[in-house]
């Protein structure tokens, strides 16, 4: 099979994949984004953004994702829509990148974007009933739910701006949080507190999804943590914000850690493995913002040209090569 070469290879197209592959390319270093399963990552499900700079009128998710593609694509990036499935760090570079698909990529640098995935409750239902009322993206689903009662669960800036951006399409929004204070910042919880159709239950956690014959959620199952009083809600769509994991199984092993699953890196995003990088929220768990993950994949970009700079003498040929034999 045939391995493709390339200078850099992204793991990742959120807002730091794609802004370091715009520094790469912009590098004149031949640079492969492999995308993941959804181009942009999380922002791309973010329906309104009013706090990327350069947007007075705000934009949406999509748009910002787009545009930072095509930015990217302008100066060469070449974008792959699949995602790794395997890397082999351990031989030094270039490195070996599999994805789902096939595919096989040879890098002399990998800048790893490859961001964090929702967290899950762990109740009955939640699986059974993702896609037929149970969501993690408000963006994507919310349509489905005009007219409908909505629960959220979550107390973060995620609940409450998917919350209010819930009531366009619901009858009612109910905001279950296991506290009695939100963690959200203040200008959300303002909103949210002012607009109608939002309700708080506080102090209650969520511990069954139901549905009917037909697969469809139809209530939940709650717990006040404080009293212990058991009460089944109706709801027609359970919309679940509470956090997200690290995405970073696929580097088990190669990359260091932390407990968490967050990559560790230095203060030039280099991570244990020398010629391997990191940015956004794969190491991020603190600041999270569209912004600082655009930040973060310019200052991966910049160390990782500076690295491919300085072992320019080093590097091998761009032409295809055929891989090695199975099994090795
Ligand atoms: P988050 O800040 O970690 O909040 C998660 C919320 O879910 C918390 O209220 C937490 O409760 C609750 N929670 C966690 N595990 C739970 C469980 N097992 N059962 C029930 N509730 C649980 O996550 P986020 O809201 O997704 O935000 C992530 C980051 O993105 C934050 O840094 C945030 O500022 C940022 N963000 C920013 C914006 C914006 O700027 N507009 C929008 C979205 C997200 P406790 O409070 O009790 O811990």
């Amino acid at each position: 099979m045939k391995v493709n070469r390339t200078r850099v290879v992204v793991i990742g197209s959120g807002p730091a994949g794609l802004t370091a592959a715009l520094y790469t390319s912009r590098a004149q270093l031949d640079t492969v984004v492999i995308t993941g399963p959804q181009l942009g990552g999380q922002i791309a499900t973010t329906h309104e953004v009013e706090n990327y700079p350069g947007f007075p009128d705000g934009t949406t998710g999509p748009e910002l994702v787009e545009a930072m593609r095509a930015q990217a694509e302008k100066f060469g990036a070449r974008f792959v829509y699949d995602s790794v499935t395997k890397v082999d760090f351990e031989h030094g570079t270039p490195f070996r990148i599999e994805t789902g698909g096939g595919e096989i990529y040879s890098a002399d640098a990998v800048i790893v974007t490859i961001g964090a995935n929702p967290r899950k409750l762990g109740i009955p239902g939640e699986d059974q009933y993702v896609g037929h009322g149970v969501s993690y993206c408000a963006t994507c689903d919310g349509f489905f739910f005009r007219g409908k009662d909505i629960v959220v669960v979550g107390g973060g800036d995620s609940a409450l701006q998917e919350g209010l951006f819930l009531t366009k399409f619901g009858r009612t929004v109910n905001i279950i949080h296991r506290r009695d204070e939100l963690r959200a910042s203040a200008a959300l919880q303002t909103r949210a507190f002012a607009n109608e159709k939002i309700s708080f239950t506080w102090d209650t956690v969520v511990e069954e999804i139901k549905g009917n014959e037909n697969g469809s959620v139809t209530s939940i199952v709650t717990r006040n943590v404080k009293t212990g009083e058991v009460t089944e809600r109706p709801a027609d769509g359970v919309f679940i914000f509470i956090g997200y994991e690290p995405n970073s199984d696929v580097f088990n092993g190669q990359l260091a850690t932390d407990e968490a699953g967050y990559v560790i890196i230095d203060q030039l995003h280099r991570t244990n493995v020398e010629g391997v990088f990191a940015a956004g929220e794969i190491h991020d768990q603190i600041f999270r913002q569209a912004i600082t993950a655009a930040g973060n994949g310019c200052a991966a970009a910049l160390t990782a040209i500076n690295w491919l700079d300085d072992r320019e003498d080093q590097l091998q040929p761009l032409e295809s090569e055929p891989a090695a034999e199975a099994g090795d």
